[in-house]
């Protein structure tokens, strides 16, 4: 990293860390300020594909409304404080919670923006185990919670999770998702565009079902507008045909699978004909599809949080993958397959391990079961609020604002106001973190170096790509914060040395590694490989020592020309290692060593539906339904301009017949009432839609005051969260927020 003097002029290379597309980014830096953003070209994985996100990078730097040091409360309001009175704050604030045994009173909430951040994802884990908490709520259950537990029952590990070979297939069928304005989710394949394009061009089909004619949807062969929340039925009526008429060919997945036997049976209710009224697809046309995609060469079924964020996420999980074993598409070229990062630990040994539970411990005021140490995200409020041994009193936020991104945001609002301790780790003064006592904020994106260290591991190709900082900081690092944190919760004094945990932490990962009978160090001296780590900070030693034990590492080998952090440095545009590879039975990790199809908890979730076909249908209601947006991207970035300062954008988009039953102009404002709450919006008429749902777009609603955000307040907009009623998908504690009844009538 340098520094520039003020007429210096220099192009950096660096990964985009805003989305889990990863695009590589060609940044001009002119002394401090960043002029130009613009796509690598050369970038391996992106080939210069970049979106507006991309291009606002240099204003979220330069952001004046950016925190750069740390706020401590005094009276009502928050004031500048350095690092060390921060520190000392946080340590008085929390010591009555961790003198608790057990915490009970204490917990953490972590926003999305951690998995982009390299030091937020390698030592949040130290804080976790220091805080010893149950009280663990994450964005995961607003988002994709639901695939964790799915993949968890199948195939024994919640992180397997197998991604689209969007490259090399040729029939595409797509859940829940719009790609085309917020690229992959949980699936890294930068200008999908592009690549749907490709498909298209070389014969495949795209079908794309989503109650939004979506920009995804306008680009498909077929656009399917199912009905809100209804998505599970669906994909479980293409397995019934697919095993009712004989075309399932699992192939070599029959050979490690486990309940292929009783399928016929568990999905016998689930025709298209008995689903038809309640997804709102006729029978003809859902045969046809899953005729198509039992008969295509190399398919793959693909669904997003359309799908998820619904009462039976966890059963459209299940059933999108239960799919794509039917048609041997699982793990195949062409189908899905499970990426492999560079600093992934190789598949050794046998097949197997010991499989997924959930519910080790059950949310205190309405009993939701533990999944993955965390609970229901849309169970906070009422933690907070409910009296009784256990109520949450004190809360880490971090890289979150949970008052917008989270269900029934105005009344988590309230709740936070009563806590007796909120310390928040972020980059600004938000809707949330304006309850906190102190705020510690990390240095910007360009301040530090980046390895994509989770979305390398949904990626379509195995690649790698570092990114130094672009310029200098004097503040700590996320990872040297969450050490702090780590050691505050360990009893140490506000002011002990971070070194500590990373010292611990990275001789540990040694350690296991040295014992790994597969491994290239196997049996070496751990001092003699800890003395051998390259890097100039805590997160770039760990993952200097993990891309060097990785599957194409140098294995501390001084003659290899294997992978390093240094050979990384010297790729500025990243180093592709290839395609996905088959990884089964490899990879699984259920108790069996196979694909377990069977399941107490699927079988649950089956009955339940099977109950819901029963119900009477319930039309008349109309459905809201949430939208991403090209130019947003949850609530964080609203305030740089670029980005914000466009037409309105939150807008409730309707369908015109809709909008005329109702007496609602293009324009007009329009009240939205659910069972949580109301807000009033300008409506928008809009052919995308389909009667019977609305949509509004996600991470709006900047509208309380004591916030630092002078742009995003100026374009608040209103928070679709405070319509939504906090009700989950049980399995999994994942919020549902698509398909909430609301009424819709002039304001
Ligand atoms: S698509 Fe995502 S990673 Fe690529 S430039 Fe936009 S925000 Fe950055």
């Amino acid at each position: 990293m340098a520094t520039g003097t003020a007429d210096e002029r220099r192009t950096v290379y660096r990964t985009c860390p805003l989305c889990e597309a990863t695009c590589g980014l060609e940044l001009t830096v002119e002394g401090e300020r960043v002029t130009r953003v613009r796509g690598d070209r050369e970038d391996v994985l992106s080939g210069g594909y970049l979106c507006p996100k991309g291009v606002a990078l240099g204003e979220l730097h330069h952001d004046p409304d950016r925190l750069r040091a740390p706020l401590v409360r005094d009276g009502d309001g928050l004031r500048e404080a350095s690092w060390e009175e921060a520190f000392e704050r946080v340590a008085a604030g929390l010591a009555p919670f961790l003198a608790e045994n057990p915490r009970r009173a204490l917990g953490i909430y972590v926003g999305n923006p951690n998995v982009h951040n390299l030091g937020g994802a390698l030592f949040l884990r130290p804080l976790l185990k220091a805080l010893a908490t149950r009280h663990l709520y994450t964005a995961s259950t607003v988002d994709q919670m639901p695939k964790h537990v799915a993949s968890g029952l199948m195939f024994g590990d919640p992180a397997a999770l197998p991604v689209p070979d969007v490259d090399r297939c040729d029939y595409l069928l797509m859940l829940g998702a719009n790609p085309w304005e917020s690229n992959g989710s949980l699936w890294t394949a930068p200008d999908l565009p592009r690549r749907l394009r490709a498909l298209r061009r070389r014969g495949g089909r795209l079908v794309v079902v989503d109650p939004r004619r979506t920009r995804t949807a306008e680009h498909a062969d077929l656009h399917l507008a199912i009905r809100p929340g209804s998505d599970a039925p669906w994909l479980l009526a293409l397995a019934h045909v697919i095993v009712d008429e004989g075309l399932a060919r699992p192939g070599r997945l029959a050979d490690f699978s486990e309940g292929l036997d009783g399928l016929a049976a568990r999905l016998a209710a689930f025709t298209p004909e008995a689903v038809a009224a309640q997804c709102d697809i006729d029978a003809a046309t859902t045969r046809a599809v899953a005729r198509e995609l039992a008969a295509a060469s190399r398919a793959a079924v693909y669904a997003r949080i359309g799908t998820h964020a619904n009462p039976f996420g966890t059963l459209a999980a299940w059933a999108t993958e239960l799919l794509n074993l039917l048609t041997g598409n699982l793990d195949r070229e062409g189908g899905v397959m499970f990426p492999r990062a560079p600093h992934d630990r190789p598949d050794d040994g046998e097949p197997g391990g010991r499989g997924f539970t959930t519910g080790r411990w059950r949310s205190r005021v309405s009993a939701h079961p533990e999944v993955m140490g965390e609970l229901p995200v849309a169970a906070l409020a009422e933690e907070i609020e409910t009296p009784g041994e256990g109520q949450l009193r004190a809360l880490i936020t971090i890289a979150g604002n949970p008052v917008l991104s989270t269900p029934a945001g105005a009344r988590l609002d309230r709740a936070l106001a009563g806590l007796d301790f909120m310390v928040s780790v972020d980059i600004y003064l938000n809707e949330t973190t304006r309850h906190a006592d102190v705020i510690l904020p990390p240095p910007s994106p360009l301040e530090r170096s980046h390895y994509d260290y989770f979305f390398m591991r949904f990626a379509v190709r195995s690649v790698a790509n570092y990114s130094p900082a672009v310029f200098a900081s004097d503040a700590p690092g996320e990872a040297a914060i969450l050490m702090r944190l780590a050691l505050i919760a360990r009893g140490a004094a506000a002011g002990a040395d971070p070194r500590t945990i990373e010292q611990e932490n990275l001789r540990g990962l040694v350690e296991r590694e040295v014992g790994r009978p597969g491994s290239a160090i196997h049996g070496c001296a751990v001092d003699d490989i800890l003395a051998r780590i390259d890097g100039a900070d805590a997160c770039e030693r760990v993952i200097d020592f993990l891309l060097r034990t990785g599957p194409w590492g140098d294995g501390f080998a001084s003659d290899s020309p294997g992978l390093s952090l240094a050979t990384l440095r010297a790729h500025p545009h990243g180093i592709d290692f290839g395609p996905m590879q088959p990884r089964l039975p490899g990879r699984l990790r259920t108790p069996s060593g196979r694909i377990e199809l069977a399941s107490a908890l699927i079988d649950g979730e089956l009955s339940r539906a099977r109950a819901v076909l029963a119900e009477p249908s319930r039309d008349g209601a109309l459905l809201l339904i949430g939208r991403r947006e090209f130019h947003s991207n949850n609530s964080w970035l609203h305030n740089l301009p670029s980005l914000i300062e466009r037409p309105e954008r939150c807008t409730l988009r309707m369908h015109a017949a809709d909008a005329a039953r109702l007496g609602l102009a293009d324009g007009a404002l329009a009240r939205v009432r659910s069972a949580a709450g109301e807000v009033e919006v300008p409506l928008e008429i809009h052919a995308e839609m389909r009667p019977g749902v609305v949509s509004l777009p996600h991470g709006y609603g900047h509208r309380y005051a004591g916030t630092r955000l002078a742009r995003a307040t100026a374009h608040a907009g209103v928070s679709a969260n405070d319509l939504v009623v906090g009700s989950v998908d049980g399995p999994s504690g994942n919020a549902v927020l698509n398909g909430v009844p609301v009424t819709v009538a002039p304001a």
